[in-house]
């Protein structure tokens, strides 16, 4: 039989939704949340991605404001376009959008963003919140996977989990979180020796890897839910019929497009998969929709003060 699909785009409307309604009654008590996203430079992707953020802040009722350093931009001028917005009060959300240019210290950078405004959760004091299980801002993406499997009714508390990837972004928040809910989780990385025959033991499969199809079917037990957070564009013709050979209407996006985009999961998986993400579809819409989760809690945690108030939890 087919796996359910589980469809991040409604999820995601879902969550948006949830949280707009926070804001509505935040503002009755005078307060907005707000989110400055600091992007650098022109790369395409970036400008793509902030747009998408930008946009739902407006949609949720979030204050938002974009900040455009050139790509000449030093260390030190960025660290003190982050001080002062961690002064600010109205900000309650500092996103830096990643990559930022080579001559950047990056983990300098997300390194001087106060914790309490960190709703990207990349700082090692938020790590710390995650992995001692305090409250604090936890990663988007990893944090988007739980909530499809929470809303899809997975159970998740004594099953056996396996996380591919192991970053800092999002393989091992991911297998926190799963740990947190009380799975039982192993995580893969390029060194893991029979990685199908790990795959094979989960019952809930996370992929985040970065390449292309590569879970086939014989990764997967069958039943099995997979979450593919994997994000790759597809532009070779021969690639393309590898994966898509005979679906008319990914031809079509390909035709119109010259490309198209494909997870780390192969599509012949969901013949196998109890249920799984889609791509696009999946995790990718739940990854703006935490952030904007993120950031009403920041708003809600940590307004006004400069030490946070969660880290004295
Ligand atoms: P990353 O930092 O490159 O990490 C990739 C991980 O995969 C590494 O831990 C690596 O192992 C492991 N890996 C690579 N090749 C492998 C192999 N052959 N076998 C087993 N493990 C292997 O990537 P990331 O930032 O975590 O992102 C992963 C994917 O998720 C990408 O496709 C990215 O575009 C996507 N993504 C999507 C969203 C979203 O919103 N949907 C958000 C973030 C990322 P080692 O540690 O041993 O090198």
């Amino acid at each position: 039989m087919a796996a359910l699909i589980l469809d991040g785009t409604r999820l995601a409307q879902e969550i948006r939704s949830e949280a707009a309604a926070e804001v509505k009654a935040m503002a009755a008590a005078g307060v907005r949340p707000g989110l400055a996203v600091v992007l650098v430079g022109h790369n395409p992707a970036s400008e793509i991605y902030v747009r998408g953020k930008v946009k739902a802040c407006a949609e949720v009722g979030i204050y938002s404001e974009k900040l455009t350093p050139p790509d000449s931009v030093t260390t030190a001028d960025l660290l003190a376009v982050v001080e002062e917005l961690n002064q600010r009060e109205q900000i309650d959300g500092i996103l830096v959008q990643l990559p930022l240019p080579r001559q950047v210290d990056s983990k300098k950078v997300l390194l001087a963003v106060d914790p309490a405004k960190d709703v990207d959760g990349f700082h090692p004091m938020n790590v710390g919140f995650l992995s001692t299980q305090r409250p604090g801002l936890v990663p988007c993406t990893p944090a988007g996977c739980l909530e499809i499997l929470k809303r899809s009714n997975i159970p998740i508390a004594g099953r056996e989990a396996v996380v591919v990837g192991r970053s800092d972004i999002v393989g091992k928040p991911a297998a926190m979180l799963l740990l947190n809910a009380n799975a039982t989780v192993t995580v893969c990385h390029s060194k893991t020796q029979d990685l199908a025959g790990v795959c094979r033991r989960a019952d809930i499969l996370v992929a985040a890897i970065g390449r292309a199809g590569m879970i086939t079917r014989d990764f997967i037990k069958p039943g099995a839910t997979v979450i593919d957070v994997g994000m790759n564009t597809l532009s070779d013709p021969a690639e393309f019929q590898l994966f898509f050979a005979g679906n008319a209407s990914r031809e079509e996006t390909f035709r119109k497009k010259g490309s198209t985009l494909i997870g780390d999961v192969h599509p012949q998986v969901a013949e196998v998969a109890g249920a799984i993400t889609p791509v696009p579809g999946g995790v990718g819409p739940l990854t703006i929709a935490m952030l904007m989760v993120n950031t009403v809690k920041a708003a809600k945690m940590g307004r006004g003060s400069g030490v946070p108030e969660f880290s004295k939890a």
